[in-house]
């Protein structure tokens, strides 16, 4: 937990110089159309920055220093143990800056700063450093050839990379893309969301002052059918990788269908089973956990434990348990407050949704436990409490569609068969959870589940060392571990005559 209180968090607020421009082959310049858009904090709806709102023009300019950066190999040629070295540096600075980042993150996407500190700045600074330590251990191959050829199977950068990333955990999701993307020898293109751009303004420069080259990394601010299309449609545009909403994700693939074939990778939605057998091995641990599920990160997770299914025989019980700790532990406060650990909602719309969806959840007969309503208006800010539902049925929308939002519905089930039919019914597949100390029964679920992460007695763990992505409309490809650089890579085939 951060010793800085929450006055001098306000200080250094009120001290800050914020970067909105963009950042185009290695400066930091307007918009081409000098048009800009107000960068609001969801915590006071305070003025932070007028941002740079790019759009085709700006796509262009990037795209094509990108690309001539790229031939060059002033990037793509280093040998890895030399991008390795100014990576770990850039890594470095991320955590010499990390307070300033965390600042601006939590100013920017309202989430707490014991959180911005302590979770998003380490796993930032971790996916960089992570990436430039595997480069110069990844080997390419041999083909097992006769004895007059040799095969050689190398993979190449890409070339031009551009990755969409979304507010919710900004710079780290942009890191998961940045590590693998620049270890590789990629230029990229980074256009962070119009809801939370900040941080990857800053990022750009500590990349360069860690000696990335100018145009290896461009950041493009700006909305998404602006800006974001532009790159999508492009036809220099290589690789497109995209962390976002499903329905987003939908529509890049027919972008890249109508332009140049781009490869497009995509980590979207979810909408998680967290599954309480009557077996589990620590029901207090368990409903705590479900708790911090939902309402960590104020429920804008993609892998947020948005359903809860529980054993019939215990949950009215668990469901008290839950209730208890939502309304001990999970209590919207003050972001810049240390001990605040459920922050504001990013933005009136996202505030409007997840009210909607609390309206629904009540029309449609689901029994409200606790929260439900927007608190700590007077503030100017988008709080919203840590919400459980009850009696839900899979067939409410509250239970099909992804809040993103402090919103939890709990579902019974009698039995194995039933909890994962349930726990399979929907059209996501990112994450899901298993409480039990039967170790076959948490095997079979696992095998069972079709999500691509399924933790079991915890839930939500996960380091670099492991793939992180989804089945179904949750995605395709993987962030983190070595499986990442798969999408910033193409394979070639070398056939040499002997
Ligand atoms: P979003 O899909 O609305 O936006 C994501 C990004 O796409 C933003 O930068 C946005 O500007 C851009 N965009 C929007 N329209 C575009 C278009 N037509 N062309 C190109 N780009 C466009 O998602 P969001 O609201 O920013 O983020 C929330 C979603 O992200 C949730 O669904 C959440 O589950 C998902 N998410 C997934 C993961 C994961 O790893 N699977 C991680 C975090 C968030």
């Amino acid at each position: 937990m951060s010793q800085i209180s929450k006055t001098d968090w306000e200080a250094r607020y009120e001290q800050l110089q914020i970067e909105g421009r963009c950042f185009i082959n290695g400066q930091y310049r307007e918009a081409q159309q000098q048009q800009t858009f107000d960068c609001i904090s969801p915590i006071d709806q305070r003025l932070l920055a007028r941002v740079a709102s790019c759009d085709q023009e700006d796509a262009e300019l990037a795209v094509s220093n990108a690309r001539q950066t790229f031939v060059s190999g002033v990037w793509s040629r280093l040998a890895p143990v030399r991008r390795k070295a100014v990576l770990l540096r850039f890594a470095e600075l991320i955590t010499e800056h990390g307070e300033e980042l965390a600042l601006l993150e939590t100013l920017d996407m309202g989430k707490p700063i014991g959180d911005s500190l302590a979770v998003d700045v380490p796993a930032t600074e971790c996916a960089i450093r992570w990436s430039a330590e595997a480069i110069d251990k990844i080997y390419d191959e041999v083909a097992a050839t006769g004895h007059d050829e040799l095969g050689l199977v190398t993979r190449e950068p890409v070339g031009v990379v551009a990755a969409i990333v979304p507010w919710n955990f900004p710079m780290m999701m942009a890191c998961w893309k940045l590590g693998p993307a620049l270890a590789s020898g990629n230029s990229v293109i980074l256009k962070p969301s119009e809801k939370s751009p900040l941080t990857a303004i800053r990022l750009a420069a500590l990349a360069l002052e860690a000696g990335l080259p100018a145009g290896v990394l461009n950041v493009l601010p700006g909305y998404g059918h602006a800006v974001g299309k532009a790159l999508a449609l492009h036809m220099d545009v290589d690789t497109l990788v995209f962390t976002g909403s499903s329905r987003i994700a939908k529509q890049l693939m027919i972008y890249a269908g109508e332009s140049n074939m781009k490869r497009v990778w995509l980590e979207a939605g979810g909408k998680s089973p967290n599954i309480v057998f009557a077996d589990a091995p620590d029901l207090g641990e368990a409903a705590r956990t479900a708790a911090a599920a939902i309402a960590f990160n104020q429920g804008e997770v993609c892998t947020a434990g948005s359903r809860l299914l529980v054993e019939a025989s215990i949950k009215d019980l668990f469901v008290e348990k839950v209730a208890n700790a939502l309304q001990e532990h999970w209590q919207p406060g003050h972001p810049l407050d240390p001990q605040t650990r459920v922050g504001a909602l990013v933005d009136q719309g996202q505030t409007d949704t997840v009210l909607g969806y609390i309206r629904a959840g009540q029309e449609e007969g689901a029994r409200l436990v606790v929260g439900g309503r927007r608190v700590r208006q007077e503030s100017g800010g988008f709080f919203v409490e840590p919400t459980l539902f009850d009696d839900v049925t899979n067939e409410m929308r509250i239970a099909r569609e992804e809040i993103f939002g402090p919103v939890l519905s709990v579902i019974s089930f009698e039995g194995f068969e039933e909890a994962i039919a349930i726990a399979n019914d929907t059209i996501y597949g990112l994450a899901a959870a298993v409480w039990t100390r039967d170790l076959s029964k948490a095997h079979l679920a696992s095998k069972a589940l079709r999500a691509g992460s399924v933790w079991v007695n915890q839930y939500d763990s996960g380091d670099m060392t492991a793939p992180f992505g989804g089945f179904k409309q949750s995605g395709n490809g993987r962030d983190k571990s070595l499986h990442a650089f798969d999408k910033y890579t193409e394979l070639k085939a070398t056939w040499i005559k002997l």
